[in-house]
């Protein structure tokens, strides 16, 4: 234990301190049902918000079994020996952990599973049916989990504790998480978590909807067929691209408890889905026209999300890679430099704002007569507004002065002359 008092406690609290580690993990799952529950009723209204149904259609043993097996098929696809194997980050101890690079090959194999089991009768509507015990399976799991981590992190040693979650308040550091890459042996259990059981997850439960649509109206409805391809593309290029996870803020600077993994095994996959999810019940008449300028939004914020990730990713494995060694850059007196031309000198935040225009283009197949499928746009403009904020202050505690002046050069945020 004494080794542990050599990590700097924090003392700045983030996402509302003591306060929000009470509130949000109350919260947030209170939310997913929330949403849930109202994108069932008949006008998908938010307000007055739906009553809670009898337990009974909360609560399923069986759903929290087909999870924990859905856990188990993905841990044993990211234990397969396939694909490259990646260093992370350098860490504070100097060392580099190693990561296996088959999330894509994750993908694959289940989506060659599923090719097999459909025609065989696998009842994928069951996933639309039961949407709510699935969810609440999910958070009991993500409670489940962040408890044993919280366990697991206060035997870590001091080099394995995350900065930002180590107050000394158990309630804090179990929010935030105390540990920032636990592992059993080397199963990274944060890594695993970000990238597979949610995000793969959220493509099934997508194809579980434009399914249960078919079934209920003979064929997908094109807005269906958006949403769906739109979304399965976010996926397959975070797989694909599955190494650039590895410089993340989850990653790098994020310890692994509550927020993390209600995130990843919860909040994403529950939330997510639930355009496809309204798509089901409040059918909606697209137009081509439409389609092709909703098309267009996300092909350019996709455009823009990919190049500006790819470049940042590259500079910080190698910046004399020749993609990106041409670029103008200014030194930190940490020896990392920033880059202030290229995608990073049009906003601070090029990535976000690509992922912005994605959103908005998930939900326009929805129309604009109701304001639940926009319900993922809103709260990802809040999230990347914060989470940019949060980046700028440890990146302007990082780097000082150099941040300083990158902002002189880079005035706006997200959106160039608006923020
Ligand atoms: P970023 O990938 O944006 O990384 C931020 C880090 O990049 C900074 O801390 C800094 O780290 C480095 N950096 C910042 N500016 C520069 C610069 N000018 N030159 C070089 N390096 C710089 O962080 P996120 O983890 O927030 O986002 C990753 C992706 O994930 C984004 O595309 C985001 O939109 C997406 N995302 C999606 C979510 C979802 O739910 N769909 C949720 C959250 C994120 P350092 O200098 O230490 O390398």
């Amino acid at each position: 234990m004494a080794e542990k008092h050599k990590v700097p406690r924090t003392t700045e609290l983030e996402f509302g301190g003591t306060l929000g580690a009470l509130c949000l993990p109350v919260l947030l799952p209170l939310t997913v049902l929330y949403l849930l529950l109202s994108c069932r009723t008949p006008d998908a209204s938010l307000f007055p918000p739906p009553s809670l149904p009898p337990p009974a259609q909360l609560w399923l043993p069986e759903t929290l079994l087909l999870l924990l097996g859905w856990g188990a098929l993905q841990g044993g696809l990211y234990l397969l020996p396939i694909g490259k194997v990646a260093e992370g980050m350098v860490l504070r101890d100097g060392t580099r952990l190693k990561y296996p690079i088959n999330g894509f090959s994750a993908l694959l194999i289940t989506g060659g599973l599923l090719a097999v089991a459909l025609p065989c009768g696998l009842p994928l509507g069951y996933v639309y049916d039961h949407m709510l015990p699935l969810a609440v399976s999910a958070g009991v799991i993500s409670l489940s989990l962040s408890l044993l981590l919280y366990l697991k992190s206060l035997c870590a040693p001091a080099s394995a504790i995350a900065p930002g979650g180590n107050t000394g308040n158990p309630l804090y550091d179990f929010f935030m998480g105390h540990e920032l890459n636990p592992r059993i042996g080397s199963f990274d259990l944060k890594y695993f978590c970000e990238l597979r059981p949610g995000l793969i997850g959220w493509v099934l439960i997508n194809l579980a909807m434009l399914m249960k649509e078919a079934e209920l109206r003979g064929s997908p409805s094109l807005a269906m067929i958006l949403v769906n391809a739109f979304q399965l593309l976010y996926v397959v290029d975070a797989l694909w691209n599955e190494e650039a996870v590895l410089t993340t803020m989850d990653i790098v600077q994020d310890g692994f408890g509550f927020m993390l993994a209600f995130g990843d095994l919860a909040w994403v996959p529950y939330t997510y889905s639930l355009q496809a999810h309204f798509l089901v019940t409040h059918p909606q008449e697209l137009s081509a026209l439409g389609a092709i300028a909703i098309a267009a939004l996300n092909a350019l914020g996709y455009f823009i999300f990919r190049r500006a990730n790819s470049e940042k990713n590259l500079f910080r494995r190698d910046p004399s890679d020749p993609r990106v060694s041409g670029l103008e850059t200014i030194a930190t007196a940490t020896g990392k430099r920033l880059l202030v031309s290229g995608w990073w000198g049009f906003v601070r935040h090029p990535n976000y704002l690509g992922d912005l225009m994605m959103a908005l283009a998930w939900s326009l197949p929805c129309g604009l007569s109701h304001l639940l499928p926009y319900f993922y746009v809103l709260y990802f403009a809040a999230l990347l507004v914060h989470r940019e904020a949060r980046d700028e202050h440890q990146c302007l505690r990082k780097y000082g002065l150099s941040w300083e002046r990158y902002c002189e050069r880079v005035p706006y945020r997200i959106i160039p002359y608006l923020y």
